[in-house]
């Protein structure tokens, strides 16, 4: 795997794909067991959650259903600065067993403010897979249920993470190169 760049700024392959589609398949066989005889809802967090998700539902061979939710910021007046809603929720989560699937947590104020709002429609169960983890950016109490890769709080790219709209194409996931710092 070589370099990429991105507006000038240089990222070393970090997790490859093969890495990817091994955790993805060890994570898929914990929910597999923990949700057998359920039927659980995936919520897809768009725009950088697609390639995770998609990958970890063909892996899933109970029954279940997937859909998905954009979450647009505006200011706020809470004490986060930005508050997220909810776009495109159209199914009724009550008594549903739920996993959110989301690309990464980074402060953990986004999934935080969305499992709670989520909550609200009474949803007999939540829970979080997130493919990568920066536990030392957390900014409130968040604890993922499924992690792919807990990772430094270094700046990463590919596999649906993007650099203002691009790389989320890549296959491999790339880390901002220390030298741009
Ligand atoms: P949080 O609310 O946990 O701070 O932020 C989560 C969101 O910030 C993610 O869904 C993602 O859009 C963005 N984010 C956080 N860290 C990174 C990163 O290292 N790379 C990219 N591309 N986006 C990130």
């Amino acid at each position: 795997m070589d370099q990429v760049t991105y507006k000038g700024l240089t990222f070393e392959p970090y997790i490859t794909n093969d890495t990817i589609q091994n955790r993805i398949a060890e994570i898929a066989r914990e929910i597999n067991k923990q949700y057998a005889g359920k039927q659980p809802l995936f919520l897809c967090v768009l725009n950088g959650a697609f390639p995770f998700a998609a990958d970890l539902f063909r892996a899933i061979d109970i029954d279940a259903e997937i859909s998905f939710i954009r979450l647009k910021s505006y200011e706020g007046t809470s004490t986060t600065g930005v508050v997220k809603q909810v776009l495109g929720l159209s199914e009724n989560l009550e008594g549903r067993d739920v996993i959110v699937v989301e690309d990464i947590i980074d402060t953990g104020n986004t999934i935080k403010k969305l499992v709670a709002d989520l909550k609200e429609k009474n949803p007999a169960s939540i829970r979080i897979a997130t493919l990568l983890f920066k536990p030392e950016s957390l900014q409130c109490e968040v604890n993922p249920d499924y992690v792919g890769f807990a990772i430094p709080p270094k700046f990463i790219i590919g596999f649906g993470l993007d650099l203002d709209g691009l790389a989320r194409n890549l296959r491999d996931i790339y880390v901002l190169h220390d030298d741009n710092l």
